[in-house]
C-alpha cells in the first residue's frame, strides 16, 4: 500500500483484529486460575476430612490399647483371686485382696473409658460419613465446573484463532516496515498501537496533541504518531466510513 489513507485504514483494521484476538486470549488465560480456585475448595475439604480421620484413628488406637490393658489386668486379677485361696496369714490375705480390689476398680474405670471412647468414635464416624458425602457432592460439582471451564478455554482459543483470520492478509497489505513499527508500539503500549484522534486528544493516552500536528493528521498525507505515547493516530472519519477512500 502506498496510499496513506489505505495504510492508515489497514493499520486500524489490523488493530481491531488484534484487539479481538487479545480479548479472547486474555479471557482464556484466566481459566487455569479459575480451575485452581475450584480445586483448592476440594483440597480444603480433603484436608479437613484427613484431620478428622486421623483424630478418630487415634481414639480407636486408644480403645484397642485400653481393651488390651483390661484383658491383661483381668487375667492378673483372676490369678490373684486364685492365689488368695492358698494364703494362710491374714495380713498377707488382706494385702493381696486389697490389691485385687484396687485392680478391679481400675478395670471398671478402664471399661468406662472404653464406653466413652466408643460413644465418641461413633459420633465422629457419623460426622466423617456426612462430610465424606458432602465431599463427594462437591467433587461432582467441581468436576462438572472444571469440565465446563476447560471447554470454554478451548472455545475461547478457537474464537481467538477465528478472530485472527484476515490478519496475515492485512500484514501482507501493510508491508514489513509499517508492521514492524506497529508491532513495536503495540508491544510497549498494552497491545494498542493505533489510537483515534478524539477532538485534539490522543484517545490512547488522553494527552492533547498540538494544533499543528492535528492539522497534519487531518491531511491524511503522512502517518503521524502521538508525541506522548507513540501510538499512530487516525481520525474517526477515516475509519467510520464517512471519509471516502
Ligand atoms: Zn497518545
Amino acid at each position: 500500500l502506498t496510499d496513506v489513507r489505505h495504510q492508515l485504514r489497514a493499520l486500524w483494521e489490523l488493530q481491531q483484529i488484534d484487539l479481538k484476538v487479545l480479548e479472547f486470549e486474555k479471557a482464556a488465560a484466566t481459566i487455569p486460575d479459575q480451575i485452581a480456585v475450584r480445586e483448592r475448595e476440594l483440597e480444603v475439604l480433603r484436608t479437613e476430612l484427613g484431620a478428622l480421620n486421623a483424630e478418630a484413628d487415634t481414639l480407636r488406637k486408644e480403645q484397642r490399647d485400653t481393651e488390651a490393658t483390661i484383658r491383661d489386668d483381668s487375667a492378673k486379677a483372676q490369678k490373684w483371686k486364685r492365689r488368695l485361696i492358698d494364703i494362710r496369714t491374714p495380713r498377707e490375705y488382706q494385702a493381696l485382696s486389697r490389691e485385687a480390689e484396687q485392680l478391679e476398680r481400675q478395670i471398671r474405670d478402664l471399661e468406662e473409658r472404653v464406653l466413652a471412647l466408643m460413644t465418641d468414635i461413633e459420633a465422629r464416624d457419623k460426622v466423617i460419613a456426612e462430610k465424606n458425602e458432602a465431599l463427594r457432592e462437591v467433587e461432582n460439582t467441581v468436576a462438572a465446573a472444571v469440565r465446563k471451564l476447560r471447554q470454554s478455554k478451548l472455545d475461547l482459543e478457537v474464537e481467538a484463532t477465528k478472530a485472527a483470520e484476515g490478519r496475515s492478509a492485512k500484514v501482507a497489505e501493510l508491508g514489513p516496515n509499517l508492521v514492524k513499527r506497529y508491532d513495536k508500539v503495540r508491544g510497549r503500549r498494552q497491545g494498542v498501537a493505533v489510537a483515534l484522534l478524539s477532538g485534539p486528544n490522543c484517545s490512547g493516552c488522553n494527552v492533547e496533541v498540538r494544533p499543528q500536528l492535528v492539522v497534519e493528521i487531518r491531511k491524511l498525507e503522512t502517518i503521524e504518531a502521538c508525541p506522548m505515547c507513540q501510538r499512530i493516530l487516525v481520525i474517526p472519519s477515516l475509519v467510520d466510513g464517512t471519509e471516502s477512500a
